[in-house]
């Protein structure tokens, strides 16, 4: 619960906590459950866990962190390393044709993706394409690959009735040598599961074309499958990349870690819309996020991280512990780090119960606080040391300045002395704790 939550955070604030197997164990359940709602694979988890916990325990957590938020910290650095961290280009360095060479199952998206791909190379790196389809397993296999080379403008090597793979593959390099095309794309036949004859057909062709990229395509809707597919892939052909397709759908995104895992390729693209627009490069931090489903709670760290800030926090307890008086200057920072913080309201459920109630006293809202800021900042410095020294004059000078009545100088000087009080209060009880639990 809070409570704890905050006297964790309170411990790390000394610099002793570190991580440990003890303080790590709910968030690591945590994890283990978002990986496994994820649709990641079983013996996926159980090793991705067993790494994560190597590389945690013994990590120093970051002041202003609680374990668990360092720990999914640690996390989602660990996916994105996995998945590649920086993302990965595709390789055409070689004499060209570069071939690249599609393998995956019936319906994992390689036509569509050898379209979408096509229209990427031209678009984002200015080649010359020749899509060719060795796919003489389903009728209208090779037509469906025409009409994308129409639609995206790509030239299209045609293929004579009973022409087989290999028949096709050779010609069609042939033909992309002699019209000097930059990359050939090669779109091949899948099977419905893993199958001997389709694994054949494709070493084969792997053999023939030398593909400098032979790009095992995905669906990422198939979750947990995608492990076994992905292993017979990888043990049959030299792979050296994935295109993980259908991300726009419901997909939790899984699929992406296990066939990483099992693979040990980067994901090169990701397919994000059935039409020829929707391939994007791959982007293993928006993937980690979405794997974690997590938003909030990296939300919150990255909230920790910026928050209040370190150093001003330190100061001002400081100050006051050193029996220098909270002034205006204080007060309105405080402001600002509230605003920082997602405004009062997104304060209160942070706070400790005893600074919740002084400042329901206070009777500070949203509003307000925008409007207490511009009347502190028509004072002069001086002023703001020494608000002993407002008298009427400079009260109504100040109010002019800030565009409000009297009445809301007097109201915010009244606010300002129960702070000043209510800071008393907490510097009894530890001023410096209670500014930096808020954090947690
Ligand atoms: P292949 O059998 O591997 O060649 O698969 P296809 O390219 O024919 O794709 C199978 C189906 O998935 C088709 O209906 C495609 O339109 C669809 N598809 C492929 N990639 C994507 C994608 O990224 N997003 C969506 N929504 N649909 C896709
Ligand atoms: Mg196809």
């Amino acid at each position: 619960n809070l409570t704890n939550r905050l006297s964790v955070v309170i411990k790390t604030l000394r610099g002793e906590a570190r991580l440990t197997e003890a303080n790590i164990q709910d968030a690591l359940r945590e994890v283990r459950m978002a990986l496994l709602e994820a649709d990641v694979a079983l013996p996926v988890v159980k090793e991705f866990i067993a790494r994560v916990k190597e590389k945690a325990v013994g990590k120093e957590v970051m002041s202003s962190l609680s374990p668990g938020q360092a720990l999914v910290g640690v996390v989602h650095q660990e996916l994105i390393a996995i998945m590649g961290g920086e993302k990965a280009d595709i390789n055409l360095a070689t004499v060209p044709p570069a071939v690249i060479l599609m393998a995956g199952l019936q319906g994992a998206g390689k036509t569509t993706s050898s379209g979408k791909l096509a229209k990427w190379l031209m678009e984002q790196k200015k080649k010359k394409v020749l899509l060719v389809s060795c796919d003489t397993y389903r009728p209208a296999a090779i037509q469906q690959l025409e009409l994308l080379a129409n639609q995206t403008g790509t030239d299209f090597f045609p293929v004579h009735a009973g022409q087989q793979p290999k028949e096709i593959a050779a010609a069609a390099l042939d033909f992309a040598r002699r019209h000097f095309h930059d990359v050939m794309i090669v779109d091949t036949a899948g099977r419905l599961a893993i199958d001997e004859a389709m694994m054949e057909e494709i070493r084969e062709l792997e053999t023939l074309l030398k593909p400098i990229e032979t790009l095992f395509v995905v669906d990422a809707m198939q979750g947990q499958d995608a492990v076994n597919t992905a292993k017979a892939f990888a043990e049959a052909l030299p792979l050296t990349g994935v295109i993980l397709t259908k991300l726009d759908g419901d997909a939790r995104g899984g699929a992406a870690l296990s066939v990483l895992q099992v693979t040990g390729k980067p994901i090169k693209f990701a397919g994000v819309a059935e039409k020829m627009t929707g391939l994007e490069a791959f982007h293993p931090d928006r993937m980690a996020s979405r794997i974690l489903g997590m938003g909030d709670v990296l939300g919150l760290i990255e909230e920790a991280q910026r928050g209040v800030d370190q150093q001003e926090a330190e100061k001002l307890a400081k100050k006051i512990k050193s029996g220098k008086s909270f002034d205006l200057n204080d007060f309105k920072m405080q402001f600002q780090q509230m605003k920082n913080m997602g405004g009062m309201s997104a304060m209160m459920d942070k706070l400790p119960a005893q600074l919740t109630q002084a400042a329901q006293k206070v009777k500070m809202d949203d509003k307000v606080m925008g409007r207490t800021e511009g009347i502190i900042n028509a004072m002069t410095p001086q002023e703001r040391l020494k608000p002993e020294i407002l008298k009427a004059s400079r009260k109504r000078r100040i109010a002019t300045g800030a565009g409000v009545p009297v009445q809301e100088v007097n109201r915010l000087l009244a606010q300002f002395e129960q702070t000043q009080k209510m800071m008393k209060m907490m510097n009894k009880g530890g001023m410096a704790k209670m500014l930096r639990g808020m954090k947690g």
